[in-house]
This record gives structure tokens, C-alpha cells and sequence, in this order.
């Protein structure tokens, strides 16, 4: 059946046969045209899209295997979301050991892009606590893939953009906790000096930290923001409130985007003067402390039928804080702007994957109104500062990074083109391969 493809970020939009996969122990069903493994669709750009070939659906793969609640060791198919572990999970005192801002997303899609969270300077990324997948192959092939068995095959997948085959069940280790609660602080701070200090104090003793930025703010208030820190609550305070159901959806696509350059600056104006105190501490339910965002459904359509553009880079901490201005200040001066500029301090584990994002030094993530030519030649101009200070841009965030670019930033692309499928195939690798 013929699919209109959309990612999160509802930009570019594609034209897909889907074909679900429903049976970890059946075959992939033979096609002409390339195949791509399909998880959640929470990537932003063509990562996830395969424009004129097939998607293999695989939230199909959706069930549990096994569990043990004396260990935290848990086996699902590679298409159970996050949200249906955490159900699982949570009563029994285990929380993922690893988690994106949204819990919507499958394991399979959290293998393929090695996602990181709040804790990357503790906990490194998702596939660090991955113990063991298996992997299918078009030809028919099986392979089981550890950091001990096939190495080499769990190297190009961990972040192998679901190029070198589907995924079909994973096992992860997860992490004790006493209960749903977090103990969490903000800190308001007055600029990106201010946010540097704050990492550099939180990151031993706090085990999930993040910050949002006020991107329209210039001159000596260039990335104000307020830093949020946290760790698992020991015991579950009483008298709590349940986090809030979700009660909130953009019901339709708006004909333009809701979100424009005076929108985003009241919005962040009054975002950062919401917090009067410099800190304030709270103890929170998980959900919204992780995933404020999954509070709004379709949220993504507020920016109308032309999407949205994220655009999230990492450079090396010797040049994270001068690259960091120059990118703000680009932001700023351009008037593009964000509600949601998120920087964060990645830790120095080496990521798993060889195509893997995280890397240690800073990180920077955005999202722009897609505004035609400008808004690209603005991401242009942001490549251009991330490739001189020899950094990276995140490839599940993607939709518009050049070839060249992305070899420079994933200097381990040849080795890993030996393991792709030749029957699989995606948007974003065509687009970087030319
Ligand atoms: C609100 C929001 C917040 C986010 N925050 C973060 C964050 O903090 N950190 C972060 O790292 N990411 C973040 N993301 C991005 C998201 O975590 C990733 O894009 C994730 O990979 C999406 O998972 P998915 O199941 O939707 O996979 P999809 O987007 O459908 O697919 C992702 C990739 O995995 C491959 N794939 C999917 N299933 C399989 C399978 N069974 N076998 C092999 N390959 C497969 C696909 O081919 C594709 O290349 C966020 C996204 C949203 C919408």
C-alpha cells in the first residue's frame, strides 16, 4: 500500500510502500525495491524514510520475551516502545538505563540511532546497555550480535541507522531505582559562561542533567537559561501528586506554522522569567521531568503543513564554549530561534556504534520553522561552524546535512559501508552517499 511517509519533524515528505512485520521468526518478505526497517517514526528528518522503496514496520515486533526482576534484565522485541517497558518496569523498581526526551520511541529505532539522554556523562548511550539482538538480514541470514559475538555486526548497528539489517529482539540491562520520584533542581543562569560553571559542578554528583536556553536573547544575556539537575529519589515521598494524563493535542495541521520569530521570542522571554528564584528544588514524577513534550500530543503540528527542521550538533569540549557563542549569536542574529534550544554536556565514554553521534563535548539541539532557503542557508551556516571546530551533527535529527559533511563527521563511514545490506536502503543515506 502506497504511504505517505512523514518523521517527526513532518519534513521532507515521502511516498513509501509499508509492509508490517508481525513474526520475529519469519522471514523478511522478498521486495524488489530497497527495504528499510521503520520503528516509531520519532526521527525529525529522512533518517527513518525511504522515499520510492518499502518501510518494514516493525511495531508489530511488540512482545515482551522475558524478564527478571531479581536482575533487571529484560528481552522484547525490537519493536515494544519505551513507554510500554516503563509500565512494566517502573512498579518493579527498574527504570530504563538510557532514555531520549520522548518515550515513544521503539527499541529498535533506540538501537539504530544509539540514543542518548540526560545522564550521557554517567550512563554513556542506550547501547552501552545493550546486551545482546538479533539481527536479519534480506538474504535470509541470522546473526546474533553482542559486544562479545560478532562484534564487528554490533559495532555497524548500534547506530547503524538501520542500514546493516532489522533488528528483531534486543535484551538490555536496566537500572535499579526505589521508586518513580526525582529529586530535581533548576538554576536559573545569565549566559553560556553561566551554564559552563553549572556542568562543570553537577556532573559527579548528579546523574541526569540538561539545560534550556533562551536562543532569542543577545548581548550579555547570549544563552540564559535555566539548568535543570536530578537524581533517582531514594524512597517515594508521600503525599505526591500523580504526574498529569495527558490532556493536551494539536488535533489538526494548522495551514501555517503557529511558530514565528515574535511567538518564539515571547516565548522565551516569559519561559525564563517564569522561574523568578535563581533555584528552585522539587521532587517530580518521572514523566514530566523526561518527557515534557509526549504532555502535548502532536505537538510537531503546531509548525504547520511545511514541518519543522531539527538541528542538533556536539563539538569537542577545547572549542565547546567558543562555538557554542558563535552558534547562539548566529541563531539570534538570524531571528530563526527555537522554543525548545537544549544544551547539554556529553561525558568521555566512547560511544559503542561507528556511526554513533554522542561524542565528548557540548551539545547543542534545536528546532526551526521550516522557512524555505533561509531557514537552510541558516543550517548551512551552522555546519559550517560545527565541520571547522571538528564536530558532529546528529543524523535522527536530520534532513538536509551534506555528503561531505557527514563523511567528515563520521570519519568511520567507509569501514562501515562493508556491513550495510545491499537489499536496505534510506532517504538520508542516498542524500549522503551522493
Ligand atoms: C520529542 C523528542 C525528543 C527526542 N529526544 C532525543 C534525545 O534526547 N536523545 C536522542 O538520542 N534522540 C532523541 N530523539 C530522537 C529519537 O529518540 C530517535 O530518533 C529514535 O531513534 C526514534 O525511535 P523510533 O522507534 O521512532 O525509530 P525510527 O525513527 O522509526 O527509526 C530510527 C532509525 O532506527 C532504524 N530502525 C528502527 N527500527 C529498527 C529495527 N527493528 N531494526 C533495525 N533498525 C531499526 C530506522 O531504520 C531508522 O534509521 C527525540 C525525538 C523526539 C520526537
Amino acid at each position: 500500500m502506497a504511504h505517505v511517509g512523514r518523521s517527526w519533524g513532518r519534513y521532507p515528505v515521502t511516498t513509501e510502500t509499508v509492509v508490517a512485520l508481525s513474526d520475529r521468526h519469519a522471514p523478511l518478505p522478498s521486495s524488489e525495491k530497497p527495504v528499510l526497517p521503520l520503528g516509531n517514526a520519532r526521527s525529525y528528518g529522512d533518517s527513518c524514510l525511504n522515499d520510492g522503496g518499502v518501510l518494514l514496520a516493525a511495531r508489530g515486533l511488540d512482545h515482551f520475551i522475558a524478564f527478571d526482576p531479581a536482575t533487571g534484565v529484560l528481552t522484547c522485541e525490537a519493536g515494544v516502545l519505551f513507554s510500554d517497558i516503563l509500565d512494566l518496569v517502573v512498579p518493579q523498581g527498574w527504570f530504563l538505563p538510557v532514555t531520549p526526551g520522548t518515550r515513544f520511541v521503539t527499541v529498535g529505532g533506540a538501537i539504530g540511532n544509539d540514543v542518548h539522554g540526560k545522564n550521557h556523562h554517567r550512563a554513556g548511550t542506550f547501547g552501552h546497555h545493550v546486551l545482546a539482538f538479533e539481527l536479519l538480514r534480506t538474504d535470509g541470514s541470522r546473526r546474533i550480535c553482542s559486544p562479545m559475538e560478532n562484534a564487528d555486526w554490533f559495532a555497524a548497528t548500534v547506530g547503524g541507522l538501520g542500514l546493516t539489517g532489522v533488528i528483531t529482539w534486543a535484551t538490555i540491562q536496566l537500572r535499579r531505582i526505589a521508586g518513580p520520584w526525582l529529586s530535581a533542581e533548576s538554576h536559573r543562569f545569565e549566559n553560556l559562561a553561566g551554564f559552563f560553571e553549572l556542568s562543570r559542578t553537577s556532573d559527579t554528583d548528579y546523574e541526569y542533567t540538561v539545560s534550556w536556553i533562551d536562543c532569542a536573547a543577545r548581548g550579555k544575556g547570549l544563552g540564559r537559561g535555566l539548568f535543570s539537575r536530578a537524581n533517582h529519589a531514594p524512597s517515594r515521598p508521600d503525599r505526591r501528586p500523580m504526574p498529569p494524563a495527558r490532556t493536551l493535542s494539536m488535533p489538526v495541521t494548522p495551514p501555517v506554522s503557529l511558530i514565528n520569530s515574535l511567538s518564539l521570542r515571547a516565548f522565551n522571554q516569559l519561559y525564563y522569567h517564569r522561574q523568578r528564584k535563581r533555584v528552585v528544588h522539587t521532587t517530580m514524577h518521572y514523566q514530566p521531568f523526561f518527557y515534557p513534550l509526549d504532555g502535548i500530543a502532536n505537538w510537531n503540528r503546531m509548525y504547520g503543513p511545511r514541518g519543522f527542521l531539527q538541528y542538533q550538533c556536539v563539538v569537542p569540549p577545547a572549542a565547546a564554549e567558543t562555538a557554542m557563542r558563535e552558534l547562539v549569536k548566529t541563531i539570534a542574529d538570524a531571528g530563526g530561534g527555537s522554543f525548545l534550544a537544549v544544551l547539554k554536556e556529553f561525558g568521555d565514554t566512547p560511544s559503542p556504534g561507528m556511526l554513533s553521534f554522542p561524542r565528548t563535548g557540548t551539545t547543542l539541539a534545536l528546532d526551526f520553522p521550516n522557512g524555505g532557503p533561509e531557514t537552510f542557508a541558516l543550517l548551512d551556516r551552522l555546519d559550517a561552524i560545527v565541520a571547522d571546530k571538528s564536530g558532529a551533527v546528529y543524523p535522527a535529527k536530520d534532513a538536509r546535512m551534506s555528503g561531505a559533511h557527514f563523511r567528515a563527521y563520521f570519519p568511520a563511514h567507509e569501514a562501515f559501508v562493508a556491513f550495510v545490506d545491499p537489499g536496505i536502503s534510506s532517504s538520508f543515506w542516498r542524500r549522503v552517499s551522493e
